[in-house]
């Protein structure tokens, strides 16, 4: 397995019909706001080097932000949250995502998703679930150089030490998800940080000092 392969494997997937149908028909219909815009409307990509120590992982797609963009965590609210703060921590090249095609980087950080078709009501059903973890434990297998493993929301905590497990690379239950939580594996460290989705970030359940405060952490894992 390498990550061309793996990328052409995701881009034409078709394994769960009920997202393969959802993408295509948001992406037919659009945003009014969207309306001359062409929407990638396909599985999204992992975005980032597979060398890279760090791995961000988040739930799947946003109906009109990457999966209109074709770039993870691109085009909506939550990305510029994300954004702004990789930035901040020395993560990325530029503090603003826009677009699939421009010249943002990222630095030495991978971002995927659980579940890399856009669901309604941004909720994979548990099969969807199960289906997209292939790739995902395919994606953990291929990063040869992966340290540290940020889950954005509970979702994506479990994702990952389930995948672990799958992988023997970690025994027992799922540890408690906790904002700023953070385990050692075997192979790696887990830290936990809540999804920074409006749900989260309107209600100040999660403010910018408090996700910064993550990736501080995060850093400071990785100049150990
Ligand atoms: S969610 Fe994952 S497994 Fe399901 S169709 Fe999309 S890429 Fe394939």
């Amino acid at each position: 397995m390498n990550e061309a392969n793996w990328t052409r494997r995701l881009k034409a997937c078709k394994k769960c019909p009920r997202l393969v149908i959802w993408r295509k028909q948001i992406a037919k219909i659009k945003r009014r706001q969207y309306v001359h815009e062409t929407y990638w409307g396909k599985p999204v990509p992992s975005f980032g080097s597979i060398d890279s120590q760090l791995l961000i992982v988040g739930l799947a797609p946003a109906a009109h932000g990457a999966n209109r963009t074709g770039r993870m965590f691109t085009g909506d609210e939550s990305g510029k949250w994300l954004y702004r703060s990789l930035y901040t921590y020395g993560f990325s090249t530029r503090k603003e995502s826009f677009h699939a095609s421009d010249e943002m980087r990222l630095i030495d950080t991978r971002i995927t998703a659980m579940v890399h078709c856009a669901p309604p009501e941004n909720k994979p059903n548990a099969e969807e679930r199960a289906q997209c973890q292939t790739f995902l434990i395919d994606e953990l297998k291929m990063m040869k150089n992966l340290k540290l493993i940020l889950c954005l929301g509970n979702m994506a905590w479990s994702a990952i030490f389930i995948s672990l497990r799958k992988m023997n690379l970690f025994l027992g239950s799922v540890p408690k998800f906790g904002h700023g939580n953070m385990i050692e594996a075997p192979s790696y460290y887990i830290l936990g940080s809540y999804h920074p989705s409006q749900q989260n970030t309107f209600t100040k359940r999660l403010t910018i000092e408090m996700f910064n405060e993550v990736f501080e952490k995060a850093r400071l894992q990785l100049n150990k």
